[in-house]
């Protein structure tokens, strides 16, 4: 099973097209599945590419335009249609809850799972935590609030050096404690360093959603180090002003980022209905970007590793 990846459900702007299903992309972390937006039409497009409701517990939105919200209702009702257990947590601004919460509270009355509400900050700030995995959204320059969302793994534990760990006969018990740093004292008391029993961990792998936003240079500071970034481009470079305009980005401009952020990979999307591929979108974004250039599209599915 893959570790950390995501799954692309829908990569097109706010107009509805042939070609792109609104915002909405799954991040599966070690199988716990991590919705970041609802476009239109995310039930079925989570059918379509065999992702398990039961297995969804946070739905992460980035704003309150419609294209980026308006499958929740459709979304909860089949799950709870399904008799999904357990809860889901819908991680969004306080207006928004105010909103979403009468609906739900009116189509999903007695749901099978907990629908739990958890307010994010226009200024973001950490919204998840566990043993493994943070997540912390960070705000965007969109026509209305907007917040992008970023996970980070946390340092994994070193790995034992199984030969070592037979020659000084380490016992079971000890060492979980000794791949998360500890040194190994024998039973004459010798202390045998850590380094000489554990190899280095495996590297901690980021991943960043920016979507929608109009070109942030200071985005490049904030993000910098993670491994794949997620960044709108709406349009092409020749339709700057008219992104500008309408708070959103281009391709050269997500790339701007990517590169500044000395990021490994950047996945373009949040395509505007207006093109019948997005070539021009990859040529403008590697002129700039020296990382790999993803142009997403509904089922792919990347690994983060
Ligand atoms: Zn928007």
């Amino acid at each position: 099973m893959t570790q950390f990846s995501v799954n692309i459900l829908g990569c097109g702007s706010a107009s509805p097209s042939s070609r792109h299903q609104p915002s909405c992309q799954v991040v599966d972390f070690r199988g716990n599945l991590f919705m970041i937006d609802c476009g239109e039409g995310a039930q079925s497009q989570m059918n379509r590419f065999h992702l398990k409701g039961n297995r969804l517990a946070h739905i992460f939105l980035s704003h309150l335009h419609g294209d980026h919200v308006l499958g929740l209702p459709g979304l909860l009702s089949t799950l709870d249609l399904n008799q999904k257990n357990g809860s889901v947590t819908i991680h969004t601004f306080p207006e928004g809850i105010k909103i979403l919460r009468q609906i739900t509270d009116f189509f999903c009355e007695y749901s099978s799972f907990d629908i739990i509400y958890e307010p994010v900050s226009h200024n973001g700030g950490r919204v998840f935590e566990n043993n493994a995995l943070t997540i912390d959204a960070f705000p965007l320059d969109h026509s209305k609030p907007c917040v992008g969302y970023l996970f980070r793994e946390k340092e994994k534990m070193r790995h034992l050096n199984g030969e070592m760990a037979e020659f000084f006969n380490i016992p079971i018990s000890q060492r979980a404690a000794i791949r998360a740093g500890a040194d190994f004292v024998t039973p004459d008391g010798q202390v045998i360093d850590n380094r000489r029993l554990t190899f280095d961990p495996d590297p901690a792998v980021s991943y960043a959603y920016c979507s929608d936003t109009r070109f942030m240079p200071s985005l490049a500071q904030r993000l910098r180090g993670v491994d794949t970034i997620y960044h709108e481009a709406t349009y092409d470079d020749t339709k700057a002003d008219k992104a500008k305009m309408r708070g959103h980005s281009t391709a050269g401009e997500a790339a701007a980022v990517a590169r500044d952020a000395c990021a490994k990979r950047l996945i373009l999307g949040h395509f505007s209905k207006s093109y019948h591929d997005e070539n021009i979108h990859l040529q403008q974004a590697k002129a700039v970007f020296p990382g790999e250039v993803i142009i997403a599209n509904e089922g792919m599915k990347i690994d983060l590793l």
